[in-house]
């Protein structure tokens, strides 16, 4: 069998009285692009928050990566290790260009410094022309690209995104399927969160689903969308 690159073992997390993580434990194997779902408020951000410890750990449990235990360390040091993870909310980027934000995030990150910043942005297939625009010129998949850009200047082993098909036109989600299938295909692990149902069906190899902070289901996406338990978890949702 081979050996996870990274291992969430029974963490939770509450927030007072609410366990919005409760005692989730799944196995994420290299070069594998695993789906995360789960109705709205079910703990899918937290999830990616208690792995990256932005901001903040889990209350119980170990997370594994490469080997080694994170859940201590500080936010930094797991993404120094080449854990990157992109947020749910769009993050502001103020008074620089999308060439100046993808060089700082490659100057200031980078764990090997390999890849420049105008690379990345090849990469993602950011449009040349576009690259001397202020970032708040630019449009939603424009920073969704540098977004992921930023991310990939750390030169992860594992890249962890967080709905990034959110607000994105149907031509702009199959532009972004691609550069997924991309990355993949580069080497990098995924995790991704979607609650664009068709692409999260279509790229990912295994599926999870969290319900209530619960691990409700995991499988071949297929298989697990058809579950009665996962399908009466949305629709109650
Ligand atoms: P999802 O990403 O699946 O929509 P979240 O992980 O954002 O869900 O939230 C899970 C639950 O935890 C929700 O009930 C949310 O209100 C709660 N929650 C998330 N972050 C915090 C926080 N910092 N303080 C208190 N409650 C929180
Ligand atoms: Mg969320």
């Amino acid at each position: 069998m081979t050996r996870s690159i990274l291992s969430v073992h029974n963490v939770s997390k509450r927030f007072g009285g609410l366990t919005a993580v409760n005692n989730v434990s799944f196995d994420v194997k290299p070069g594998e692009l695993l789906g995360i779902a789960g109705p709205n408020g079910s703990g899918k951000s937290t999830l990616f928050n208690l792995m990256t410890r932005i901001p903040f750990g889990p209350s119980e449990g170990q997370v594994t990566f490469d080997g080694q235990r994170i859940d201590t360390l500080a936010p930094h040091k797991i993404a120094g290790l080449g854990l990157s993870r992109t947020f749910q909310k769009d993050v502001e980027f103020p008074d620089l260009s999308a060439s100046e934000t993808v060089h700082i995030a490659a100057t200031y990150g980078g764990r090997h410094a390999r890849k420049t910043g105008a690379d990345i942005l090849d990469f993602v297939d950011f449009a040349t022309d576009r690259r001397e625009m202020h970032t708040t010129e630019l449009s939603v998949y424009e920073r969704k690209q540098l977004m992921i850009a930023s991310a990939l200047v750390m030169d992860p082993k594992v890249l962890m995104l967080d709905e990034p098909a959110s607000g994105l036109t149907r031509p702009e989600i199959n532009a972004l399927e691609a550069l997924l299938r991309k990355i993949s295909q580069s080497g990098v692990t995924i995790l991704l969160i979607e609650h664009v149902l068709g692409l999260l069906m279509a790229v990912s190899e295994r599926l999870i689903v969290l319900n209530q902070g619960a691990l409700l289901a995991e499988g071949h996406p297929k298989d697990v969308m058809q579950d009665p338990a996962v399908i009466e978890a949305y629709l109650g949702a």
